[in-house]
């Protein structure tokens, strides 16, 4: 059984915390790129161009790449031969205030009725998985408002199927338009049940953009997804043009035979997540 100390996990939380505001992750830094030779909207690609220098310029000069900080959102897979010594949450939150006050990004956490903040971007939003090993995985994401409140979940009924899926996300993403800051990332969960689809969603977000799923059949039904969506026109920021999103990534798990529990969970451009390893 190995040992990780509390402050070990604070550490790396507030370190991740603070790049993952400042610096884009690979894959969306490669999507954009990819996306400015296919675009075929001039305003889109202008869009492009700009999202790229605002990435040139956040690493330059250690700004946030977006004003909107964001929620702090997690996904620990936690090895059932590793122990942490020490408040697995309150280590995670530690971190959090600490990132966040040391690289002045807003806090963005409040009473969901009074509207008043708690100060230091807590609570985070933590999601934790036991997996073999002596390891801790943890997965960070910024999650901005405006993308998360173009998210949404229902219970669609069996015989819907794939056509009803497929109906229900575009639709969604059309109706979002350009509210979540496109090119967006769009995470899909099928199945499970009402509460777990959006948390497929969320963690399919965090699969590499260039990473398709591995069974091919899911995989095609992204490729699906991803044609019509980008089909719409919106375009970069609601600019209009062929990059309306920069990646559809769809997680399932089994559900009740009686059901058909569907989420849409949509990352705006500022895609900013960081994993680690201890
Ligand atoms: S949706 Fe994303 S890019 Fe748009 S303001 Fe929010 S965090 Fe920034």
């Amino acid at each position: 059984m190995r040992t990780i100390n509390a402050g070990a996990i604070t550490d790396v939380v507030a370190k991740i915390c603070l790049e993952a505001n400042i610096k884009a992750p690979d894959d969306v830094l490669q999507a954009f790129k990819k996306s400015q030779e296919t675009e075929t909207s001039p305003a889109g690609l202008e869009i492009l161009n700009q999202l790229l220098e605002n990435v040139k310029l956040a690493g330059e000069t250690g700004l946030p790449l977006c004003q909107d900080t964001g929620l702090a959102v997690f996904f620990v897979e936690l090895g059932t031969d590793c122990r942490v010594e020490g408040d697995l949450y309150q280590a995670i939150n530690d971190g959090v205030r600490q990132g966040y006050e040391k690289g002045y990004l807003r806090k963005s956490v409040c009473h969901p009725l009074t509207r008043k903040n708690t100060g230091d971007n807590t609570p985070a939003i933590i999601h934790l998985d036991l997996v073999p090993g002596d390891k801790i995985r943890i997965k960070f994401m910024a999650k901005g408002g405006g993308s998360e409140n173009m998210s949404r979940a229902t219970m669609l009924t069996p015989a819907q199927g794939w056509e009803g899926i497929k109906k229900f996300v575009v639709n969604r993403v059309a109706e979002a338009g350009p509210n979540p800051c496109p090119p967006t990332i769009v995470g899909v969960g099928i199945g499970g049940t009402f509460d777990h689809a959006p948390i497929l969603a969320k963690k399919a977000l965090f699969r590499p953009l260039d990473q398709k799923h591995s069974d091919p059949e899911i995989a095609a039904m992204e490729d699906e997804l991803f044609a019509a969506i980008n089909d719409l026109g919106i375009g970069p920021m609601g600019m209009g043009g062929n990059t309306t999103s920069l990646g559809v990534k769809i997680e399932m798990a089994p559900c009740h035979i009686a059901s058909l529990p569907l989420a849409v969970n949509i990352q705006c451009h500022s895609a900013r997540h960081k994993e680690v390893v201890i």
